[in-house]
């Protein structure tokens, strides 16, 4: 088998309706897994987008909000990859920030993605559905502090903790966790960035690739953490980032 092939897995990514999301549900059905298209909105459009390419896919209501909603869905379905990368974010300056404000960001970001994981490796283990890869989705706010996003900010360092704990229960078990920390990527998470000319232009400044990201540039590094070809990366979180964090 390709060091690179998903052959015959079945994988689960959430927020897949759009974004980030969307370009690595359609990465690892390229590789040949049938993917889950899980968010709070249909996933019509990744679904149409996997299928006209020959691959196998369907979409999943999930809304995360409660962060519980994804722990139970796993048994029996013999699901071997989980992307974990539904994520909000909300800005205000840290004098100002709301508690309404910081549980939304928290339960979406960091408790959902916790007990989603809960849920696919109790499966996986019951069941051997072995070996099983989690990939994480984190951020440059991973390492960074940001500015006007403490809850995203505390969400993100805390994902990139889960990563490590959960790769050190879990590797000896069959299961790889890892993280990806992408860099500024042009989806509808950054779209305040984007239309702010003066904030734009500084985050370009300082991107030795020279260009903002986007989606697919992420894409297959998630393909390539679920893949035979990373099977001793544990507990890693990987910067794509144009050589933002190199800089
Ligand atoms: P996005 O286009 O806003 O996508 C976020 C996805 O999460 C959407 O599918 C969204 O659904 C879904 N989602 C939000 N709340 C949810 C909920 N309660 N239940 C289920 N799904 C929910 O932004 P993105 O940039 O692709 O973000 C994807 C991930 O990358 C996030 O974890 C984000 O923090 C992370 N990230 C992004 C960047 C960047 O520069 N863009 C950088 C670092 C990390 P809706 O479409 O319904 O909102």
């Amino acid at each position: 088998m390709s060091l690179f092939s998903l052959a015959g897995r079945r994988a689960f990514v959430t927020g897949a309706n759009t974004g980030i999301g969307q370009a690595i549900a359609l990465a690892l059905a390229a590789q040949g897994a049938a993917v889950t298209c899980a968010g709070r909105r249909p996933s019509d459009e990744t679904v149409a987008r996997i299928e006209a390419a020959g691959g196998t896919a369907q979409s999943l209501i999930l809304d995360l909000a409660d962060p519980m909603a994804g722990r139970d869905l796993f048994a029996g379905e013999g699901y071997s990859i989980l992307v974990n990368n539904a994520g909000i974010i909300r800005r205000a300056d840290s004098l100002d920030f709301s508690e309404a404000d910081w549980d939304a960001v928290m339960d979406v970001d960091l408790k959902a993605l916790f007990f989603t994981s809960q849920g696919f490796a109790r499966a996986s283990l019951d069941t051997g559905t072995l070996p099983a890869a989690i990939v994480n989705i984190a951020s440059l706010l991973s390492f960074q502090g940001g500015i006007r996003v403490p809850a995203y900010t505390a969400a993100k360092h805390g994902v990139a903790g889960l990563t490590k704990i959960l790769a050190n229960e879990w590797a000896g078990r069959g299961i790889n966790v890892n993280a990806i920390a992408p860099g500024y990527i042009a989806t509808n998470n950054t779209a305040a960035l984007r239309d702010d000319p003066v904030r734009s232009q500084a985050i370009l400044d300082r991107i030795p690739a020279g260009r903002w990201g986007a989606p697919e540039d992420i894409a297959g590094t998630a393909a390539f953490l679920c893949s035979p070809a990373a099977r001793y990366i544990h507990g890693a979180v990987l910067n794509v980032d144009g050589g933002w964090l190199a800089r």
